[in-house]
């Protein structure tokens, strides 16, 4: 694995831009469907249609965290593109734990470029990736 190159970053840069964009588009769009959504509950007095609202509303609220989630991962990733940024772009945030530690070379931290190339706002490897989210659901 290698350092993402001047070009690849200027690529995943654009990517992770746009990205962005259209995520916040999304997210203000949605937000403000829910919003709408809220005022009709009280407003209106269909009691069998208030389930399904409610399961909409839920479902769009987990989207709006989804993307949210994405978009600051997005953030952080552009971050990471600065020179003075203490985790690169591009490398794996545990494998470069890792590396200070001295428990792995420099050369396998980078993330591999088709993940990238699919996740261009991944901070972990794949294997890392799979560690964090584990953690997460049994915290
Ligand atoms: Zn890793």
């Amino acid at each position: 694995m290698a350092k993402p190159s001047k070009t690849e970053m200027a690529k995943y840069r654009s990517v992770l831009e746009q990205q962005l964009r259209t995520l916040g588009g999304d997210v203000g769009a949605m937000r403000e469907e829910a919003l709408r959504a809220s005022e009709q509950d009280n407003s209106v007095d269909h009691l069998a249609d208030q389930g399904t609202d409610n399961a909409d509303q839920a479902f769009t609220l987990g989207l709006i965290e989804n993307e949210e989630e994405t978009m600051t991962a997005i953030q952080d990733a552009l971050e990471r593109m600065s020179s003075d940024a203490k985790v690169p772009y591009g490398a794996c945030m545990k494998c470069f734990g890792e590396v200070q530690e001295k428990q792995r070379k420099k050369s396998e931290m980078w993330i591999p470029k088709p993940r990238l190339t699919y996740v261009p706002w991944a901070s972990y490897c794949i294997e890392h990736q799979e560690e964090v989210e584990r953690n997460r659901e049994s915290a």
